[in-house]
């Protein structure tokens, strides 16, 4: 066998050896993309240590030296791009070109924040008082514990470590098991652009282990998660039970794509094949719902199902593949679960839906037609390439449909109609909504997150992410 990178976890400035285990790639399980040192709970005591130590020094630095080396980061990372992409596509499965887009966007991110640093912070507000100043300063909120997912094992980790330590906090990242490659690459770029030491710390480990040791430490002071649902009702309990921690979750969505009668079709296939298949439905924002109105549904059905069908699903490192492999083994098999469910709850596939053991990871789309929103089909995230049609009579009912879910993290509209447009934005419950767009598409400087089921706590990127990352601070001075 070649040898594959090792990555050890980092811990104050030291590279920290754990247990070796192999990390394999999604598109074919039995290749091992590199090997990774899992580690515990000590390691991730004493990472955290590390960053409660690091943490004052790096809060009073000017901001012009954060500044210098979160664009470090940023360039270093977009320097990289190819050799990063590829690694990805291996790691995770999804296509070279995604994978691409996906490592910019994380170099593009540290550079973003980097330059928020030099956007007004805080407030002056003028005192009922005669002879006082009175204002609003932020201070850093101090050791953020990050937890995060596999489906995005570069641009989520990006979006929350910038701002972290943009805003003067310290670091302890946990990655998702499936991809610490990902994440050790991104801690060797990171000290490499001469951050202080437990300044940034990766720690790689079970969520039940690595991960509750930050949410149980109380050398934590805020933790913010992306993940399942399931998983942040676990992190948000033991927040509130352990030092009433400050929390961010972003969880899952079962986002609906409305298609109104007067949409242009060709857009509305175009806004369904993208937001529920690409990626493999593997993101938080797919559009698993396709809410239809009746007088387009048929031709909307056909003309989906035929594009559905055309996809090319193959390996991702070649070019004229359009869709990868699913993660993993574990995902797979939820994914062929919820076609069984659908099928046993009466709703009909039209696209896909068979899968041979001799495909592997490789699974076709799948699409559902006379699906309703009370089966299992509809209501509960299968977070694969899997998705189901809802037919509906108007705007009135589409938008009751589309609202009726427990989470609420992106809607998209497909219409004609100006007045319908507004309406949908006005009246969808989530916290995303496109029209004429697909549901997954969002860009690095506006705020990203959902209502319900689908978040807790502040937005994420742009701007927003200084409301997680700091305190308020209101400060009156009298003279
Ligand atoms: P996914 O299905 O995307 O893996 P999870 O919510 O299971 O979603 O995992 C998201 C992240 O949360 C991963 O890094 C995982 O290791 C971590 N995690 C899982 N269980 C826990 C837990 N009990 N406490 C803290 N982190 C956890």
């Amino acid at each position: 066998m070649t040898a594959v990178p090792y990555h050890l976890n980092l811990v104050g400035g030291e590279w920290v050896d754990g247990e070796r285990r192999p990390n394999t790639g999604a598109a074919r399980p039995d290749e091992v993309v590199s090997e990774y040192a899992r580690a515990g709970r000590e390691t991730a005591r004493a990472a955290i240590e590390a960053a409660r130590g690091a943490q004052p020094d790096w809060a009073r630095q000017p901001v012009g030296y954060r500044m210098e080396l979160l664009d470090r980061v940023g360039s270093a990372i977009l320097d990289r791009v190819e050799e990063l992409a590829v690694l990805l596509a291996r790691e995770e499965g999804k296509l070279l070109g995604e994978a691409r887009g996906e490592v910019t966007r994380a170099g593009q991110t540290f550079q973003y924040y980097a330059h928020q640093l030099l956007q007004p912070s805080g407030e002056v507000y003028p005192s009922t008082r005669d002879r006082v100043h009175a204002e609003v300063r932020r201070r850093p909120l101090g050791v953020i514990g990050i937890i995060t997912p596999w489906n995005y094992p570069m641009a989520i980790p990006a979006w929350k470590v910038a701002p972290a330590l943009a805003y003067g906090n310290t670091v302890v990242l946990k990655p998702a098991e499936l991809v610490p490659a990902s994440a050790g690459e991104l801690a060797r770029i990171i000290t490499a652009a001469g951050l202080p030491p437990g300044v940034f710390n990766l720690v790689m480990g079970a969520g039940g282990e690595v991960g509750d040791e930050l949410l149980t430490s109380t050398g934590v002071d805020g933790i913010s998660f992306t993940g399942s649902t399931g998983t942040g009702a676990q992190v948000a309990h033991q927040c509130l039970t352990h030092g009433n921690k400050r929390f961010q979750l972003e969880m899952g969505g079962k986002n609906p794509l409305v298609v109104l009668d007067d949409a242009e079709l060709a857009v509305a296939v175009r806004c369904a094949l993208d937001g529920s298949f690409f990626s493999s439905g593997q993101r938080c924002t797919a559009s698993s719902r396709l809410i239809v109105q009746a007088g387009i549904h048929d031709r909307f059905v056909a003309a989906l199902a035929e594009a559905t069908d055309a996809l090319r699903v193959g390996d991702p490192l070649d070019p004229t593949s359009q869709l990868g492999p699913v993660v993993s083994p574990g995902q797979l098999a939820q994914n062929l679960d919820y076609v069984r469910v659908g099928l046993a709850e009466g709703a009909r596939v039209v696209a896909g839906g068979a899968h041979r053991p001799d495909e592997g990871q490789f699974m076709r789309p799948t699409l559902f037609a006379g699906a309703r929103n009370d089966m299992r089909l509809a209501r509960e995230e299968i977070f694969g390439p899997v998705a189901c049609v809802i037919r509906v009579d108007d705007l009135d009912e589409a938008i009751d449909v589309a609202n009726d879910t427990p989470y609420g993290l992106s809607a998209g509209i497909v219409t004609g109609s100006l007045s319908a447009a507004e309406r949908f934005k006005r009246d969808a419950r989530a916290g995303i909504v496109s029209v004429n767009l697909p549901t997954a598409g969002t860009e690095l400087h506006l705020p990203f997150g959902g209502t319900g089921a689908s978040n807790h706590g502040p937005r994420e990127q742009g701007g927003y992410a200084r409301d997680f990352y700091s305190v308020p601070v209101t400060c009156y001075t009298g003279w």
